[in-house]
């Protein structure tokens, strides 16, 4: 009783008077005042941890990094990973060694020759005019982007030095320019892996740094040409060039095409071949596609290029070279961080060559790789369950971890390991799930992981997977008044009900690809009409009872007559949230009672 009385004496003066008011105002205020003290705190304690080392700043000048160096890079990239920033290291360590180098070049100031660069310009305009103008899709442009970048960066060259054009044409073909212009024809991105493109992009990138090209147009220039070359990678204070070392290496292992002087146009397309697979392995592209592509090349002129057995011949002699584990430990920094993982995913790895110890947050990663693979794997059984796959050729469970690297210094890289989620048909692009990032120091000429970290979320290698545009979509909604509109939305309409309402459009699919085996007289096993049939089913069973996404990008639309259109765009499928297989779809659609229908589908 007593103290209740007192509570409702203190409450009856805090109601009525003012000063509760001004009190409680007051209270707040200070209250706001420590909260505001505390985050300001906290934020500068904060930002004080996310602050890379000094020491470890200016040790990334050197060569090679010492223990004391490699110490503060583990601490720090574990206290960011803590801090809710996993990619800030990489990000940091990135612009700071771009910084120094871009303060490097400018020193320097090269003097571009005026007669190259009007060479150049004149190439450009014929180059345009020859191959169908320029194309324009802002998917391919950011997907070759991202390979030339870490290309130019494994090379040791500034990823602007290098810019990239789309030419208008079916034809499968890259051609390079003086000035450092690659120009790739849609033919080929389109119908390329990931892979594939780097193999070209680097076989590029070597004609343009060792001058060839310019040695084609003036074979009086052969000396300035020379000059130019690179190869020169012992030159005084000159930073030594990762890719010049390793063919190097390969040449002591018995490839002698890789010397880099080569003059005749011959020898330079060995070279460039050599050189560019090479280039592609280090950075974690499969080299071997390399082939692939050589077959889809247009005839070139048998003056100035070897015969396609030849080329093959010289790139799989380089290819076997880089399987010895003497130069993979020294040389692929993917294939010691894929091997580190895949160790790590084992018991018992002892005595494998690149792989010293553990690496702080290893077995981490190597977890997130196994529960990734794990539920593709069960997805695939699936799959392989109700057809999908037709001949049942999912790839195997192992060997599905992979790599891509991005050398920051001649010493220093990092690779984001993930999983292939790619299956047998993928064509446009192999994305896979990224698990973790293993950082690596060369240390004594051997690469070895020296950290690893988990990245948090799942993100995939190509980043343009989570962000491409509908193309189909968007070009079927903006021009209802353009004659191709409805070509368009029947494609889209097409597209669209393929995935949510299949069996309305299974039997357009099955006549299609039984119209097309019988076209192309196919008598394999799986080729023929039964089976893909069963697979067309199958296909429809499977996504029936999911949540799957067909997404179109790089749309050509094209009116043979007045009746009949062809509509061919690279198409990516994800199920539930996961992206798992690309590739390239060509419809035919004829004009029947005034509507497009689709006649025929084409999977590549
Ligand atoms: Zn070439």
């Amino acid at each position: 009783m007593r103290s209740l009385g007192r509570t409702s004496a203190t409450w009856k003066r805090y109601s009525t008077g003012r000063s509760f008011r001004q009190r409680a105002t007051r209270l707040a205020a200070f209250a706001a005042l420590i909260l505001a003290a505390a985050t300001g705190i906290a934020a500068a304690v904060v930002l004080l941890e996310l602050r890379m080392p000094a020491r470890l700043g200016s040790a990334l000048s050197g060569a090679e990094l010492d223990d004391a160096a490699v110490a503060d890079l583990c601490v720090y990239i574990q206290k960011c990973s803590h801090l809710g920033a996993p990619d800030l290291p990489a990000q940091r360590v990135q612009s700071l060694v771009a910084r120094k180098a871009s303060r490097a070049l400018d020193a320097e100031a090269p003097a571009a020759s005026p007669s190259r660069a009007g060479l150049a310009r004149e190439a450009h305009q014929m180059v345009l005019s020859e191959n169908g103008g320029e194309w324009k899709s802002d998917f391919h442009r950011s997907r070759l982007g991202r390979i030339a970048r870490v290309l130019a960066m494994a090379a040791g060259d500034k990823p602007e030095s290098y810019r990239l054009t789309l030419l208008d044409t079916t034809q499968t073909n890259a051609v390079s320019t003086a000035d450092g212009r690659i120009y790739v024809t849609r033919g080929l991105v389109t119908t390329s892996t990931d892979d594939e493109i780097a193999a070209v992009l680097a076989h590029e990138m070597h004609h343009i740094r060792s001058g060839h090209w310019y040695s084609w147009w003036l074979p009086d220039a052969q000396s300035a040409g020379d000059e130019n070359d690179n190869g020169d990678g012992d030159g005084e204070g000159a930073e030594p060039d990762p890719v010049y070392e390793a063919a190097c290496a390969l040449a002591d292992l018995g490839v002698d095409a890789l010397s880099g002087a080569a003059t005749t146009s011959y020898a330079q397309e060995f070279e460039a071949d050599a050189r560019g697979v090479l280039l592609a392995s280090m950075c974690g592209y499969e080299g071997r596609q390399m082939y692939s592509v050589l077959t889809r090349l247009p005839s070139m002129p048998v003056t100035s290029h070897p015969s396609v057995a030849h080329r093959i011949a010289g790139v799989a002699k380089a290819l076997d070279a880089m399987e010895d584990p003497e130069w993979i430990s020294s040389h692929s920094p993917v294939k010691v961080a894929v091997r580190s993982v895949e160790a790590a995913m084992r018991i018992g790895a002892a005595g494998r060559p690149g792989v010293s110890g553990e690496a702080p947050g290893l077995p981490d990663v190597a977890r997130a790789c196994r529960e990734t693979l794990d539920r593709l794997n069960a997805t695939e059984a699936e799959m392989i369950g109700f057809r999908w796959l037709g001949a049942g050729t999912a790839l195997s469970g192992r060997g599905r971890v992979m790599g891509r690297a991005v050398m920051i210094t001649s010493g220093l890289s990092i690779v984001d390991v993930a999983v292939d989620t790619g299956f047998v048909r993928a064509t446009a692009g192999r994305p896979g799930v990224v698990c973790g990032r293993i950082w690596l120091i060369r240390r004594l000429c051997v690469w070895e992981t020296v950290a690893a970290q988990v990245l948090p979320g799942t993100r995939f290698v190509a980043p343009e997977w989570q962000k491409f545009k509908d193309e189909l979509g968007e070009a079927a909604a903006a021009g209802p008044k353009d004659a191709d509109g409805g070509v368009l939305r029947a494609a889209q309409m097409w597209r669209d009900t393929a995935v949510s309402d299949f069996a309305g459009h299974l039997d357009v699919y099955a006549r299609g690809k039984l119209e097309s085996s019988v076209a192309a007289n196919s008598s394999s096993q799986y080729g023929n009409g039964h089976g893909q049939t069963l697979e067309a089913i199958g296909w429809a069973r499977f996504l029936g009872s999911r949540r799957a996404e067909l997404r179109a990008w790089s749309v050509r639309c094209e009116a043979h007559s007045p009746t009949l259109a062809t509509v061919a765009f690279s198409s990516g499928l994800t199920v539930d949230g996961m992206p798992l297989s690309s590739n390239s779809t060509r419809l035919t659609l004829v004009l029947e009672e005034g509507q497009w229908k689709v006649a025929q589908v084409n999977l590549d």
